[in-house]
């Protein structure tokens, strides 16, 4: 009960509405969240539907986060839903106002820039990823002194091959799972409940069936969070 009133009053920032912020929406909203504003600059696209489940054939061609609005208050119209229909590029204000941020995106650029913010502001930052049959899901609490950041376990100035689930595809299930899980994150951190995943990353194999914990920790040289 008391967890459930600690969501009514929190706020949500989902980054990204494709294949994991659709799932992590759903279960969001369905759980009674408060406010939950969701950032997407694409359209929906009819070969995204298998795994971007916000979605209908209906909806294709329809601005994304305009679409999802509209499902997830369908699902629970007491969720205050803000749709920005925009890449940002800057963070921190949004960031600042959140209590919770999911990295759904699809990019290094996104993805480090979104934690720099969350840095910066001391917020927890949930992020997945998931590509093929692979994928993981870390936990970064950011308001704790101690805990790593995403720039930690992967360098800004890292040599990255950027794969994208438009060209190299993802198990629709997958990015569900992950989703899902990104949720269930979110709300442990705002209900203040368990433990968190923060400082184990889970990497998953769905083609063997297997997950394994990778520990992580803190980089005191890291250029984002140790400075
Ligand atoms: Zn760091």
């Amino acid at each position: 009960m008391e967890g459930q009133e600690r969501l009514r009053a929190a706020h949500a920032l989902v980054i990204g509405a494709g294949g994991l912020g659709s799932p992590a929406s759903i279960y969001l909203a369905a759980s009674g969240i408060g406010k939950l504003t969701l950032a997407d600059s694409d359209k929906v696209d009819l070969t995204n539907l298998q795994r971007q489940i916000l979605y209908r054939t209906d909806d294709v061609g329809a601005v994304k986060v305009e679409a999802a609005q509209a499902a997830l208050k369908a699902i629970n119209p007491d969720v205050a839903v803000v749709p920005l229909h925009q890449r940002v590029k800057d963070f921190s204000k949004l960031v600042k106002s959140a209590d919770v941020v999911l990295d759904c995106s699809d990019n290094f650029a996104t993805r480090h820039a979104l934690n720099r913010a969350c840095v910066a502001a001391k917020k927890p930052l949930v992020a997945g990823a998931a590509i093929r049959f692979d994928a993981q899901l870390m936990v970064f609490d950011l308001r704790q002194k101690t805990s790593p950041c995403y720039s930690c376990v992967f360098p800004e100035d890292a040599e990255v091959e950027e794969v994208q689930c438009s060209t190299m595809g993802v198990l629709a299930p997958l990015t569900g799972a992950i989703g899902a899980m990104q949720a269930m994150e979110a709300i442990k951190l705002i209900a203040e409940v368990g433990t968190s995943l923060s400082g184990r990353m889970q990497v998953f194999d769905a083609l063997a069936a297997e997950w394994r914990t990778v520990r992580v920790a803190k980089d005191r040289a890291c250029a984002v969070c140790s400075v």
